[in-house]
């Protein structure tokens, strides 16, 4: 089996960015499975059914074609990066993944990903129902604050419009969701290592799960 690094941590803690680099260090696959979560919300959209719905949801996702190519997401041949990237599709995704059904029907999709020579994935459950024998796991996080500061800077230097106060609010109520919701609550594995970035940029963060992993 193909070793894997897998990447959990809170909402705007960095885990895609750091996760594509470690990928790329490595020369290994990278699985965005928020980015699975989003899809299975689109293709809901297009096709009516409703976000609640787990039944029909289940049933909708091995009909999906997915294609991550270039950093481009396809679905059943359409081009579906921006479409899923929008906050819309972010609510829609953690509306989903409450599903077990929804989580069940998604577990081989993410473990199909699992391809020479290596693969770092990130999200949650990533370390402990997809691939529980993970190689390396990695908790990473940082203060509520610096994330906020991160996801604003960010925004605006898309030339979006943000406000901190309102970012910073929204973090800590997704914290509050996230570690509380039943169906797979965020929270540390004890097997995994801790990278608090709130001190750290994210070269070093790179850096020390690259040397982790070399050990
Ligand atoms: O990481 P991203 O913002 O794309 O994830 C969107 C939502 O999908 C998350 O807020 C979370 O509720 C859900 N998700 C999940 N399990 C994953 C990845 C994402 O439940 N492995």
């Amino acid at each position: 089996l193909w070793p894997v690094i897998a990447i959990d941590g809170p909402s705007a803690s960095g885990k895609g960015s750091v996760a594509e680099r470690v990928a790329k260090a490595f020369g290994f696959h990278y699985l965005d499975s928020g980015a699975l979560y989003r899809l299975l919300a689109y293709a809901a959209y297009t096709q009516s059914v409703s976000w609640s719905d787990a039944a029909k949801l289940a049933v909708i996702v091995p009909s999906m074609d997915i294609r991550f190519e270039g950093g481009e997401v396809f679905l059943n041949g359409e081009h579906v990066s921006v479409h899923i990237r929008s906050e819309q599709m972010g609510k829609g995704a953690s509306e989903v993944a409450v599903h077990p059904e929804v989580r069940t029907a998604l577990l081989q999709t993410q473990r199909n990903f699992r391809k020479a020579p290596g693969l770092v994935g990130d999200g949650r459950d990533i370390g402990s129902v997809i691939f529980p024998d993970a190689a390396l796991k990695v908790f990473l996080t940082a203060g509520v604050e610096t994330r906020a500061q991160r996801r604003y800077d960010q925004l605006i230097s898309r030339g979006d419009t943000a406000d901190y106060e309102t970012i910073l609010e929204d973090l800590r109520q997704r914290d509050l969701r996230d570690t509380q919701r039943s169906s797979a609550p965020l929270k540390q594995l004890p097997d995994a290592m801790l990278v608090d970035t709130t001190k750290m940029n994210i070269v070093e963060a790179v850096d020390m799960i690259v040397e982790a992993f070399k050990k």
